[in-house]
């Protein structure tokens, strides 16, 4: 099988690999779509110096092999099936972990090639997994499978907001985190959904997908007003956050922020007005259990359809990533070829 190293700044190779065999408790997937996220961008930009790494933790395909220990069990994936997974690995023993909170691991081990080259698994051909790790998706575009880790993280995200049925909804930043978080408040029924962006395209892009307002940050109070949960989806923007948020208000800080960011609200608001600020950072199996249900359920593909800004054959990776360090996408996928 082949799997793509990024081994320097605008530099990734294919290399030839062992086929993977499943494990007592795993699956093989052959690898249908896997997307290029910001992690990938970075290595590939040079921003992120880690070489060499083989990347890739948005992927999706169908279920090839089947480990002995979960063939035939009830409820377990089967041969044929069509799934997104979870790349990440939990070690299940951390303080974190024997809370329930699995996104916060202490101890995620990544996985290995043969000569010891770190790797994510999403960027091959095919990957051996842990059978729980694997979710179905039913006849949906692999490509919007292989959104199902940043819809996980934006599931997460609302979970963390303790977003409801009613809630006024803002979001700031219109990149394609903040999309899967408009679409995931539409299927939720927010009564609305605003966009704040600096990006007029953006913006308008959207108004398109169903956005009830839109607004470029020195605008958001007067176009939205108040807001019950706000997300910040962006790199800034957590101070304007704060500042629209409801009496019982939730900021949800879900991007990554520069160290040095703070983000505050005065303890009297944070008292007579019950306004707090949580973070939200990547996912739990029940994220990606609904995450998964959503995608098979048809309910957010045009929202997904949307957001799909290119697809290239596996080959053509070196392509795919100059793609995305160059100018502005939502999600390009590279796409593995079988027989
Ligand atoms: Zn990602
Ligand atoms: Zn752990």
């Amino acid at each position: 099988m082949k799997v793509a190293v990024i081994t320097g700044p605008g530099d990734v190779e294919l290399r030839e690999e062992p086929d993977p065999t499943p494990g007592p408790d795993q699956v093989v997937v052959e690898v249908a779509a896997c997307g290029i996220c910001t992690f990938e961008r970075r290595l590939f930009a040079g921003d992120k110096k880690l070489y060499p790494v083989a990347p890739g933790h948005e992927a999706a395909g169908v279920i090839t092999a089947v480990g002995p220990g979960v063939d035939g069990l009830a409820g377990a994936p089967r041969i044929g099936d069509r799934v997104t997974f979870d790349l990440l690995t939990r070690c299940g023993t951390c303080g974190p972990c024997r809370r329930g909170k699995t996104s916060l691991c202490r101890h995620r081990q990544g996985r290995i090639l043969s000569d010891g080259t770190m790797s994510m698994g999403g960027f091959s051909d095919s990957i051996a997994i842990d059978s729980k790790s694997v979710y179905p998706i039913g006849d949906a575009p692999m490509t919007h499978a292989a959104m199902g880790e940043p819809i996980a993280c934006c599931v997460h995200s609302l979970r963390q907001g303790g977003f409801r049925p009613g809630d006024r909804v803002a979001i700031i930043g219109g990149g394609l985190m903040g999309r899967i978080h408009m679409a995931l408040a539409r299927v939720g029924a927010a009564s609305s959904i605003g966009v704040i962006d600096i990006s007029q395209e953006r913006l308008d892009a959207a108004l398109e997908a169903g956005a009830d307002w839109v607004a470029k940050p020195e605008d958001a109070l007067e176009a939205g007003g108040m807001q019950d949960v706000i997300f910040v989806t962006a790199m800034a923007g957590v101070d304007l956050a704060v500042e629209m948020a409801n009496k019982g208000g939730t900021v949800v800080l879900y991007s990554a922020f520069d160290k040095e960011l703070p983000a505050t609200v005065g303890a009297d608001k944070s008292h007579r007005e019950e306004v707090s600020i949580v973070g939200a950072f990547s996912q739990e199996p029940d994220d990606w259990k609904y995450g998964a249900a959503l995608i098979r359920s048809g309910l957010i593909a045009d929202e997904l359809d949307s957001l799909v800004t290119a697809t290239f054959p596996f080959e053509r990776i070196s392509e795919a990533l100059q793609l995305v360090t160059s100018e502005p996408t939502y999600r390009v996928f590279v796409e593995p070829e079988h027989d």
